[in-house]
């Protein structure tokens, strides 16, 4: 995501409920610069949070509250998944262990396509939700990028189901594009934006 963010005066310390280090990087990244962004780790804090939930929402509510009574700092927690009509919303919330409990990136996405086999509609989209507990309560965010599943593998950037998903309106998979463009349209930076706009209004409420 680009361009300056005001910063909120409402949020100065936000603990990120997540165990993923690469993820750490790509949330503190988008988030305005004065907030100070903590890690389960550095507060000493378990990083393999519960997520046993049925749905993103349930997921990330359940780590953001987690981390929320540990730690009593607002917390932000993001699930995301793939989610394919054709085959009634999976991978959806098991996106990452589509496959088997190994969490095999390239298993899931073979199966992907094998179940998308002689299915003519190949619509797809990849969904995030951000949950934030604080002392206001807790709101959820969400972002979501449409896209089809192409036949075959393409690419080399990204992870998961980034070398079979073409987002709409482009032709190349999330693994042709560089991060940068990635960026600028995916599920995670929408919801992102999002919570960042609420931080905006609660800022011009005062
Ligand atoms: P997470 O909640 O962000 O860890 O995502 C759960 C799973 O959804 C990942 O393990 C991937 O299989 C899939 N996924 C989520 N976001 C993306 C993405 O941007 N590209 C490819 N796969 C993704």
């Amino acid at each position: 995501m680009s361009g300056p963010h005001r910063p909120s005066r409402s949020f100065t310390e936000l603990l990120l409920a997540s165990g993923n280090s690469a993820k750490l990087v790509e949330l503190r990244a988008l988030l305005p610069t004065h907030i100070k962004v903590r890690g389960l780790s550095e507060l000493g804090l378990p990083t393999d949070l519960p997520e046993d939930g049925s749905t993103l929402e349930e997921n990330a509510l359940q780590k953001a509250w987690e981390a929320y009574r540990s730690s009593g700092l607002p917390s932000l927690a993001d699930d995301s998944g793939l989610e394919v009509p054709a085959l009634n919303g999976a991978p959806g919330v098991y996106s990452a262990r589509y496959a088997g409990p190994e969490k095999d990136d390239r298993a899931n996405l073979e199966l992907l396509l094998h179940s998308l086999q002689g299915h003519a509609d190949r619509r797809a989209r990849f969904r995030t939700v951000l949950a934030l507990v604080s002392s206001h309560g807790e709101h959820l965010f969400e972002g979501v990028v449409e896209g089809h599943i192409d036949e075959l593998p393409k690419g080399d950037a990204g992870f998961g189901y980034d070398p079979v998903f073409v987002p709409l309106g482009d032709t190349r998979t999330f693994a042709q594009m560089d991060a940068v463009a990635k960026n600028a349209i995916s599920h995670r930076a929408k919801a992102m934006r999002a919570l960042l706009a609420y931080f905006d209004g609660l800022d011009a409420r005062g």
